[in-house]
């Protein structure tokens, strides 16, 4: 059997047998890191998804008048 250290809390956890490269224990907390990774990696690497995250895009465009309009002129093949 294999023990691995998890990557949010440092523990020693025993992977599930059906979930490949596991990292995370089964700790909530813990849980929540994997997702939030997840969710974070996701976002990096689509656009779609970038796109979708709207209430952090009215933010942060807020905070960046002008950047759109120029990134769209850049990026319009896309
Ligand atoms: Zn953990």
């Amino acid at each position: 059997m294999t023990i691995r250290q998890c990557k949010a809390c440092g523990n020693p956890f025993t992977p599930w047998p059906q979930t490949k490269n596991q990292q995370f224990c089964s700790n909530p907390g813990c849980q929540n890191e994997r997702r939030r990774r997840k969710q974070a990696k996701r976002r990096r690497e689509s656009p779609i998804m970038r796109e979708s995250d709207a209430l952090y895009f009215k933010d942060w465009s807020a905070k960046n008048p002008g950047y759109w309009q120029k990134y769209r002129a850049e990026h319009a093949s896309f």
